[in-house]
């Protein structure tokens, strides 16, 4: 049964943040019995943050499991999680995140979250991810309900502007000049992502004299500001990460500046090529599955002239990829596409004529690592290399969409904020905020989460624990 709420009118447990870190970490205080009240920046018709544009989570499992398929192991989560990250990763708090995504469904059942094997198509994820039913806003919804129905005290419009802090040590809470005490705090706040003024300064100007942040979309909420990540390190937190370093994907480049969400990714780069502007390659497209290259592709084309790129198939690709949510264009000759693209005709077929003839006759299969590549060609496709040859053509501009930046607060795996190698008393901090510390670089799809709920879930019970010791120590 659940704890009764003490008499006191300031909350054990302070959470600012509304997305899936933020209640993981106020469903796990409220469920150690600390009084909770949790801060959200954006309206209610708004919750959620970016965890309410997610459909999955990344497991580690020994055998199959309900949604989950055959088997993936903490080896292969973490080799995984190593490869993509370039060795930009803390083994520690990664294999505790990876472990605790093997365990962690029951409880989001038991907070009235529902899974679903994944749908088929090119994502490969039937064995590794776990669906949520009716997606992140579905999970959203469902946590919501059940921290109210556990007497979560939740506010909506109360966006956190800064912190008043001692020797390290958080004291409380300000909404514009409301002050907010609490005996410990939980900081789940999201990324700078929805910040564009931060991060054209992060990306600078280029060599061509492009501000590439210009051309960014924001795929996700735009209440991710960044006020309290800039805050907190000006304050002297420690800090963890790279500005510039991302989880950027390519998506359609007519997705609005906000809110996009996953429809608007372009996912049949790995079934055909990309050309910039000036219609060369510029990478290989087949270099991995795609769910482990889908985050990196935003960033390449931010590094591309006016940040802009033409992801090109054949018609033997449809079928095979999630179609995305605009028609992308259409045409019966290479030729009419490249003109339909504004791309330039002859440079667009040299590119073109270039690729098809290196590309080695294979067992074409999407779902191995097949052996249909490129020869003598550069920069290569090193699987799932096939001509495009076969009409009707299809093309679709994309620009770099940022899902959610890595500059984060440095903590390790008791979730304190630390200011000059100190840990924080009674300050926490979790999910995108905090996921600079496993995520140096790179992506693995659905990893996101998996950092959300584990140390969402560690922050929520460490700042209830030291909440209470506090109250029954009568030090407050
Ligand atoms: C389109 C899209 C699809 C994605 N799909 C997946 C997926 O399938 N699987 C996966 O693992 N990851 C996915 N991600 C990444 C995933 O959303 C994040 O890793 C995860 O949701 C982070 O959770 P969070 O709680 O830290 O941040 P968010 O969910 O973004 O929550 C941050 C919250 O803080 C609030 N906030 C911000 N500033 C303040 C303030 N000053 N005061 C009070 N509140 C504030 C915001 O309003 C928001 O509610 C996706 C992201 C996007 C954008």
């Amino acid at each position: 049964m659940m704890p009764a709420q003490r008499g006191s009118r300031e909350p054990d447990v302070l959470v600012i943040g509304g997305g899936n870190a933020a209640l993981c970490a106020a469903l796990m205080a409220r469920e150690a019995g600390a009084s909770v009240l949790l801060l959200e920046a954006a309206p209610r018709a708004w919750r959620g943050g970016n965890s309410a544009h997610t459909r999955n989570l990344r497991c580690m499992h020994d055998a199959p499991q309900d949604v989950l398929t055959e088997a993936y192991s903490q080896e292969e989560f973490w080799q995984d999680l190593l490869k993509v990250t370039g060795g930009r990763t803390d083994e520690a708090m990664a294999r505790l995140a990876i472990r605790a995504s093997s365990h962690c469904r029951g409880w989001m059942r038991r907070h009235g979250v529902h899974f679903q094997p994944s749908l088929s198509g090119t994502l490969h994820l039937s064995r590794t991810n776990a669906f949520f039913m009716g997606g992140g806003k579905a999970l959203i919804n469902a946590f919501y309900r059940s921290a109210e129905q556990l007497g979560v005290q939740i506010r909506y419009e109360a966006p956190v502007d800064r912190l008043a802090l001692r020797d390290g040590a958080f004291v409380a809470a300000f909404v514009g000049s409301e002050r907010i005490t609490a005996r410990s705090c939980v900081l789940a706040a999201g990324g700078f992502e929805s910040n564009r003024e931060w991060l054209r300064q992060a990306w600078g100007q280029n060599a061509r004299g492009e501000w590439p942040a210009d051309n960014f979309a924001i795929r996700g909420t735009r209440f991710n500001q960044g006020v309290l990540l800039r805050h907190l390190l000006d304050a002297g937190a420690d800090p963890i990460g790279d500005a510039t370093q991302a989880h950027m994907v390519a998506i359609d480049a007519r997705a609005p500046l906000y809110d996009g969400g996953i429809c608007t990714r372009i996912d049949c780069v790995s079934l055909g090529l990309v050309v910039n502007r000036d219609a060369q390659r510029f990478y290989d497209e087949g270099e991995d599955f795609w769910p482990k290259r889908y985050a990196i592709w935003g960033r390449l084309v931010a590094q591309q002239p006016g940040q802009i790129a033409y992801s090109i198939i054949d018609a033997k690709a449809l079928g095979r990829f999630m179609p995305p949510v605009f028609a992308g264009t259409r045409a019966d000759s290479l030729e009419d596409l490249a003109r339909q693209l504004g791309l330039d005709i002859p440079a667009f077929m040299q590119t073109v004529n270039a690729f098809n003839a290196a590309c080695r006759p294979g067992q074409f299969n999407h779902q191995v690592l097949d052996d249909c590549v490129t020869q003598g060609l550069t920069p290569p496709k090193t699987h799932w290399a096939r001509a495009i040859d076969t009409a009707p053509f299809y093309g679709y501009a994309v620009k770099p969409g940022v899902t959610f930046t890595y500059l984060g607060l440095k903590t390790d795996t008791s979730t304190a904020v630390r200011f000059a190698g100190v840990a924080s008393p009674n300050l926490f901090v979790a999910g995108e905020m905090m996921a600079g510390n496993v995520l140096g670089q790179g992506y693995t799809a659905g990893v996101g989460m998996s950092i959300g709920t584990a140390f969402g879930r560690i922050a929520g019970t460490q700042a209830a624990q030291v909440a209470m010791q506090e109250t029954s120590l009568g030090t407050t």
